[in-house]
């Protein structure tokens, strides 16, 4: 397995466009798509740099996975998502390795195939695995 690069950063926030001021207004990032997605109940705001991007993430309703992690541990970062070339091979490698995963196999997700692993297991951090197709 091999990881390609950091695909992106995801940052849970209160209120997109005060967001945007931080990061749009005041950091100067082209901001290249806003979009709510209702089917994971949230509102993101994509911010790409390099050869990666900042997602910002506002919650759409208190009750969505977004918006307990919002209301418990307020703003800030939410997962590091790293790009593989095989997510299948890269998940039964972690899990022979003892990886605390959240997926066992990959799901749909936005740009490709997705799979997460437990902070638990990673220090601290969620961490996104993403197959691009
Ligand atoms: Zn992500």
């Amino acid at each position: 397995m091999s990881i390609k690069k950091i695909d992106h950063i995801a940052i849970v926030v209160e209120e997109l466009e005060r967001a945007l001021g931080v990061y749009r207004d005041a950091l100067g990032m082209a901001v290249t798509d806003v979009r709510e997605m209702p089917e994971q109940d949230v509102k993101m705001a994509f911010l790409p740099t390099g050869d990666s991007e900042i997602e910002l993430l506002e919650p759409l309703s208190a009750e969505s996975g977004i918006g307990r992690y919002l209301a418990k541990r307020g703003e800030g970062l939410h997962h590091i998502c790293l790009e593989v070339d095989d997510i299948e091979a890269t998940l039964a490698d972690l899990k022979a390795k003892g990886a605390q995963l959240i997926d066992e196999t990959p799901k749909q997700g936005a740009y490709g195939r997705i799979a997460f692993i437990h902070p638990k297991g990673a220090h601290g951090v969620l961490i996104e695995l993403v197959e691009r197709t």
